[in-house]
């Protein structure tokens, strides 16, 4: 039996050693073990997952996710289609991806139906289908191009120039052109600003297209049990295949790591730069020292006695919500926080698990997951101020709630080095820094250090629980110091569970 939990590294000599059991530092642990390398995963947490874990933050029996909780990316991330992720865990996936509530106008309803969706769309319903239409129709396609580094010729490219082309539309002041009503512009804003930019933007229309898109094509799917689901399929699978993971275990210097021809670092351009400082070459830590950090997340998690009342009933099916109102008080709110000051109105994003998920609550009760947009490193409690945005559509909200957790932007930096100033994303993700994540390179996950590889979200394709980085990073290592030019099969075998 191979030992997970907390134990001393013994110094004996590895194949690879990977640093940081996030999605990442996982999937790339899996790519190696699978390719035949004897692996080795340092951890700092007592429990691998970093960004997809569950526990009971609140009360007993109530199950949150920690960090992520909805996986647009599960379903359409060419490595957990390779890893055949859907038939190792069981995923629920509401008809009704996300909703997006107004105050005097129709909710937007993200159906995973793209007709369905643009017949509540009133007048935009038509300009709202050319829109997306093409994005839904090929979303395997716009998450093969948006799943690597932008510099690169793209495999399909008809729909990377839709994409292209939509994404310029979306992400300019010319982004009211095509609609006549407030629903589809706010629908579509609401998922525009997962990317914690000023709206509009270019890469926040990018990673507003390409989730909704997945949202019509195969929804976004919440696993059973909660994201650590995730996290344990990939643990399972590098033990079955003789890895090791070694928890509780920040690496600090290099010295603590034990001899191996690879290193794969699922961690930040800065943490990177102060662990190699002295092997690093000036012109490369200078490339590390312009990757800057974007604005963060401030978290509240809910137990609640009965589901959230909200006032439009269709919101009780949704999986995920959108809360801030219009297309225009979004992008004030995150024109405020790229200011430096905190909304009054802030755009809140929700998912409601346990509405598709008994396992999350206890007794018909409920987990509410929650967060806002902050400035970096903001210290201030959100509670007040996500309760006050979910009452302005759920009237009553208050006297469900049983207990709540909060984690502010520092708390968040605190937990996992790889949020500076609570930035989730692992760097910011303007335009220039998705090109060059972390530096513009066909290969970006290759350091001039032998050996030596970054993985973390911090790299390209950026942030999300899909394991691209952690993939592409342990098939570049694979080639470049074990000449192997085949991918491994990382397909599902019932074997791998047992
Ligand atoms: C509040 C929140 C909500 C989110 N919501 C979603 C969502 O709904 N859907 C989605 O797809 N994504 C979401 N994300 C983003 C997603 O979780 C991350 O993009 C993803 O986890 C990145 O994976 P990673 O492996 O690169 O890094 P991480 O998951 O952050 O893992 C890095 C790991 O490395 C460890 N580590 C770092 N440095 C060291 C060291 N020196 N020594 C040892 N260990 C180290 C850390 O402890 C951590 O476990 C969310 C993130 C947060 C925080």
């Amino acid at each position: 039996m191979r030992m997970v939990g907390q134990a001393r590294a013994d110094r004996s000599e590895v194949d690879a050693v990977v640093v940081g059991a996030g999605p990442n530092g996982l999937a790339a642990a899996v790519t190696l073990a699978r390719a035949g390398l004897k692996v080795r995963v340092f951890e700092r947490a007592d429990v691998p997952g970093g960004g997809a874990r569950t526990s009971e933050l609140t009360l007993p029996g109530f199950h949150h996710d920690t960090c992520s909780a909805v996986h647009p990316l599960a379903l359409e991330s060419p490595f957990f289609r390779a890893f055949e992720l859907t038939s190792r865990i069981e995923f629920a996936v509401p008809d009704l991806s996300f909703a997006h509530p107004l105050d005097g106008a129709p909710p937007g309803l993200a159906y995973r139906d793209l007709a369905r969706t643009c017949e509540r769309l009133g007048r935009d319903g038509n300009a709202y289908a050319r829109l997306m239409s093409p994005l839904v129709d090929h979303s395997g396609q716009v998450a093969e191009f948006t799943g690597g580094p932008l510099l690169r010729l793209p495999r399909h490219l008809r729909t990377t120039l839709r994409f292209g082309r939509r994404t310029l539309e979306q992400g300019t002041p010319l982004w009211n052109a095509r609609f006549r009503e407030q629903t589809a512009p706010a629908l579509l804003t609401g998922a525009m600003a997962h990317a914690i930019l000023p709206l509009p933007s270019p890469a926040g229309a990018g990673v507003g297209l390409a989730l909704t898109a997945y949202a019509h094509a195969k929804g976004w799917p919440i696993p059973i049990g909660g994201s650590a689901a995730i996290s344990n399929a990939l643990v399972a699978d590098l033990i079955a295949h003789g890895g090791e993971i070694i928890t509780g275990s920040h690496i600090t210097d290099i010295a603590q790591l034990p001899p191996s021809r690879t290193v794969l670092l699922d961690i930040t351009p800065r943490a990177f730069a102060e662990l190699f400082a002295r092997e690093l070459p000036d012109r490369y830590a200078r490339k590390l020292s312009r990757f800057k950090y974007g604005n963060a997340v401030a978290k509240v998690d809910f137990a609640l006695s009965e589901p959230v009342p909200w006032r439009d009933q269709e919101l009780h099916r949704a999986g995920t919500i959108h809360l801030g109102g219009t297309r225009e008080q979004i992008a004030a709110a995150e024109h405020t926080v790229n200011r430096g000051s905190h909304p009054d109105n802030p755009y809140v994003l929700i998912s409601q698990p346990s509405v598709f998920d008994q396992t999350r609550a206890p007794g018909g009760h409920h987990t509410l997951w929650a967060y806002t947009h902050v400035p970096a490193g903001s210290d201030v409690d959100q509670t007040e101020t996500i309760v006050r945005q979910i009452e302005r559509f759920a009237p009553g909200f208050r006297d469900v709630i049983m207990a709540t957790a909060t984690s502010t932007a520092a708390d968040l930096a605190r937990a996992n080095s790889n949020y500076p100033g609570g930035d989730i994303a692992a760097g910011a993700t303007h335009i220039a820094q998705m090109i060059r994540r972390p530096v513009a390179a066909a290969d970006p996950w290759r350091t001039p250090i032998a050996g030596v590889y970054l993985c973390s979200a911090s790299t390209a394709p950026g942030p999300g629980v899909h394991g691209l980085a952690g993939w592409q990073a342990a098939l570049s290592a694979l080639r470049r110091e074990f000449a192997e030019y085949n991918p491994p099969d990382l397909r599902y075998r019932t074997t791998d569970a047992q």
